[in-house]
Parts: C-alpha cells; sequence; structure tokens
C-alpha cells in the first residue's frame, strides 16, 4: 500500500513539462494551504484570510496538476508581500497606520442603513430577476439621466454584484481568444487578468507622471491594430486620480471613429465608478459624447460613492446586444444582486446631491492636505488627482538609496516594504498597477492617520541616501 502510494505521488509529480515538481504534501514538514501555487485573493486594501488551510498531509489533489492552467494566466496580487508584512505586524501586537484602502471611511447614508433593515424585516429577501429589480433600474436611469445627460432604459441596466462583477462580465461578453484590449497604465490591477481570463491579450498602453496619467488622442491612435476589441477606460482613475476632461475625451472619442481608422470595432469599457467623487474637473460620461453610446458599456456602482463596499452593488448600462449577453452570463453565474442591497441602492439614489457633497468636501480636504504634505517631502513628482481618493506620487528619484539600517531601495515595492518594517505605514506598491515608479496614497482614512502616515512617509525618505 506504502509503495503503490508513492508511486502515485511520484506518477503526480511528474509535469506535462517533463520535469519533476515534488507535490508540497512530500516535502518533509512542508506547508501549503490549498491549491499549491494559489494565493488567496488579497486586493489592494482587502483582507486577509482569517488563517492558513491544513496542511494536505497525504492527498495526493494537493498539486499544482490538479488547477486548471487558466489560473496560472492570472497573476496573484502585487500588494500581497506588503499585506502579509501588515498581518505579521499587527500578530505581534504592533501598530501599523495603513493608506492601503480602496473603500471610503466613512459609514453609507442614514437612508440607506434605514432601507436596509427595513428590507430585511419586511422579507425583501428572495431572488429577484437576473438582471435587478424594476425599481432600482428605473432609479438607475432616471439618475443617468439627470446627471450624466445619458438616455437608457430599464432594460439597458444590468444590476450586479458589485462594479467588479459588472466589469468581468462586460469583457467576457465580447473579448474573444487572442483579441486585443487596450488598458491604459496605470490601472486598477483587476482589468488585465479579467482580459486574460477572457483569453484576450492586454495591450498596457502607458501614461506616466509627467502627463498627469492622462491618455492622449495619439497614443491611443498608436495602440490600435486590427484586432483591438476594447478600450477599458476608467475616468477618474485608481491609482491615480486622474480625471479626463470632456475635450480629452471628445479627442479619444473622434480616434476611435476615424474615417477608416483602426477603432471601428472597439468597444469602450467605460468604468466611472468614481465619477461622483471630483473635485476641479468636472466628470463627462463617456457614453454621452458624440458617436460613443453604440459602443460604449458604463459601469458603475454604490461602493465608492455612497460607502456602500459591501454591499456588492454595481451595475453596467449598455446596448441591448451586450445586456443580453451578460443577462445571459450572470444568471448562470450568481442570478442575481442581493435583494436587500438592491432595497439599500435604491434608497441610496433618493440621497440629495446636497448631502452627498458634504463627504466628497471633506475628501477634498484630505487630498488637498496630502498634496501639501508630499510637497514638502524631498523628489517626489506628484500629479494634482481631480478625483477618486488617492494620490499616485513617482518615488523613482529615491530608487538606488539605502536606508539607515542598509537596506537598497531597488523600487517602489522595496520602498513601500522598508516603509513598514521601519516607520509602521502601509502604503501600496505602484508595481501592482503597472507603474513601478510609483506608490498608491489612499487618503479615505481618518485625518490624524493621515497626518500620521505621512509624517513617518517624510521621515523615511529624507533618511534615504
Ligand atoms: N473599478 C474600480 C476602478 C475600482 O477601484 C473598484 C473597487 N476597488 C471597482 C471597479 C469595483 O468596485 P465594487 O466594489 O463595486 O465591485
Amino acid at each position: 500500500w506504502t509503495l503503490s502510494l508513492i508511486l502515485r505521488l511520484f506518477q503526480l509529480a511528474i509535469s506535462a513539462k517533463g520535469f519533476v515538481v515534488l507535490p508540497a504534501a512530500t516535502a518533509k514538514g512542508a506547508h501549503r494551504g490549498g491549491g499549491g501555487g494559489m494565493t488567496a485573493g488579497v486586493t489592494a486594501g482587502g483582507e486577509a484570510p482569517a488563517e492558513a488551510c491544513a496542511p494536505a498531509r497525504d492527498n495526493p489533489f494537493n498539486s499544482d496538476e490538479s488547477i486548471s492552467p487558466m489560473v496560472k494566466t492570472v497573476s496573484p496580487s502585487k500588494t500581497l508581500e506588503v499585506h502579509a508584512l501588515t498581518q505579521e505586524m499587527k500578530a505581534r501586537g504592533e501598530k501599523v497606520v495603513s493608506l492601503c484602502v480602496g473603500e471610503p471611511d466613512f459609514q453609507p447614508p442614514d437612508a440607506v442603513i434605514e432601507a436596509t433593515a427595513t428590507a430585511a424585516r419586511e422579507g425583501v429577501t428572495k431572488y429577484t430577476g437576473v438582471t435587478g429589480t424594476v425599481g432600482l433600474r428605473r432609479a438607475i436611469c432616471a439618475d443617468l439621466a439627470r446627471r450624466k445627460n445619458l438616455t437608457y432604459s430599464q432594460g439597458d441596466i444590468v444590476v450586479a454584484n458589485g462594479a467588479k462583477q459588472a466589469v468581468y462580465q462586460a469583457v467576457l461578453a465580447v473579448v474573444r481568444p487572442g483579441d486585443e484590449v487596450i488598458v491604459p497604465a496605470p490601472y486598477w490591477p483587476s482589468y488585465p487578468e479579467m482580459v486574460r481570463l477572457a483569453g484576450g491579450v492586454p495591450v498596457i498602453l502607458e501614461t506616466n507622471v509627467e502627463e498627469e496619467f492622462l491618455l492622449t488622442a495619439e497614443k491611443l491612435r498608436g495602440a490600435l491594430t486590427d484586432k483591438t476589441r476594447m478600450l477599458i477606460f476608467c475616468n477618474p482613475s485608481n491609482p491615480t486620480g486622474a480625471v479626463h476632461s470632456k475635450e480629452r475625451c471628445e479627442e479619444l472619442a473622434a480616434v476611435l471613429s476615424e474615417e477608416g481608422g483602426k477603432g471601428a470595432g472597439c468597444w469602450v469599457l467605460a468604468d466611472e465608478i468614481y465619477e461622483r467623487i471630483t473635485y476641479d474637473t468636472p466628470h463627462v460620461a463617456f457614453a454621452s459624447l458624440p458617436g460613443m453610446f453604440e459602443r460604449t458599456m458604463t459601469v458603475n456602482g454604490f461602493s465608492k460613492s455612497h460607502a456602500m463596499t459591501g454591499y456588492r452593488l454595481g451595475y453596467l448600462a449598455a446596448p441591448p446586444i451586450i445586456t443580453k449577453a451578460v443577462t445571459t452570463i450572470q444568471g448562470q453565474i450568481t442570478s442575481c444582486a442581493s435583494s436587500i442591497s438592491q432595497a439599500a441602492g435604491l434608497a441610496a439614489l433618493a440621497v440629495t446631491d446636497g448631502e452627498m457633497q458634504l463627504s466628497f468636501d471633506v475628501m477634498r480636504k484630505k487630498r488637498d492636505f496630502v498634496l501639501k504634505r508630499l510637497s514638502e517631502m524631498p523628489n517626489l513628482v506628484t500629479a494634482v488627482p481631480e478625483g477618486a481618493f488617492y494620490v499616485f506620487p513617482d518615488v523613482s528619484a529615491h530608487f538606488g538609496k539605502s536606508a539607515p539600517d542598509g537596506t537598497t531601495i531597488g523600487g517602489a515595492t522595496d520602498l513601500c516594504l522598508y516603509l513598514l518594517r521601519a516607520h509602521s505605514v502601509a502604503l501600496v506598491t505602484g508595481d501592482g498597477f503597472g507603474y513601478p515608479k510609483g506608490i498608491r496614497i489612499s487618503y479615505a482614512a481618518s485625518m490624524e492617520d493621515i497626518d500620521e502616515a505621512l509624517g513617518e512617509f517624510d521621515k523615511c525618505i529624507s533618511s534615504l541616501e
């Protein structure tokens, strides 16, 4: 019996490539949680898994071969290292100030909380239709018409379990194996991975701090090919906070509609989840631009504007050919968004602009404070973010320097790890956003935490030589 087990393990150890990969369980004392090589999905600001899985002992399924090769096309989060160290330090009882999170630090409006409780109490606890309740979809249409000058009908809306699901389903609906999808960088880390999951090829279009992370018409034109299927356009941007103005968006739209140009078959996935949080540059919906309505899929949600991240509520507004396809996909994956969250979403859309503005005014104050502090620090290049709640300074002038303890700061990840180890402050490395020269600071935090974290950050970079 023992001999056959050893033989079986040895068979499993020979990978398709012809070389030997020992299953973790055979290495004495080795512990590997769950599917070898897979990492728990910890995103920027996400929560760590509560605890590692039990060691798999003699389970012959505990092998890379058990996992679909498709998973290997997807990169795990680049923020894991910093996140893991943060968790370790916290577990040791050390205080860590984190400006990593991608969610507002305030509570949802009172009306939302009340609607949540009422829905639960009054039996709004059943499945809804796949695309969401009629009431919520009508309210979304009214909101898009009033604030964004967009005319959708309820049939053009698919309510999803968060904007993230809406983005992924939109990608799945149109991207075929080998199709190119243009992703301007710095980007939200899920975009390239979602494209890969659909079998597409992410084409990363770089922008930099000097051009304020804004995409130009020339760059877009240069990236279009006969294989381009989609442009993913995040405006305002996570991680940079950049907002493309109406004029800039019109220039990009004009490139896509150029006579004889390569943009003819290019869909636009406009991720506008941060559109309510803008400062001096007003946001314009990409679908409202001349000629863009027919080819634009608008994604939005309640996580950022209404601090409803845990409600998992977002939506897609798109031409019927897309909503039909997405409805088919969603119907087989999750059925529908939570009925209780949808009731809360309806209440969220009834909150007045005035009340909403109060929290955005606080965000602006925090942004200005962060910008002022960063401007006083040595050798940082920072573009003024016009939206969202992130600042994304270019810290590359400090690469190659040494820290007082001898650590060499080779790049943004090294800087974030050192900052955490030596100054107990957690920021997110730009590596995961496709801009290895930057770091992301989220100011959706208390003023005390922002103040303390930036004070330490200043000390940290001032100490590098
Ligand atoms: N798009 C962007 C650009 C985001 O930053 C996020 C959240 N981090 C999402 C989509 C997903 O939001 P949701 O919570 O609605 O899934």
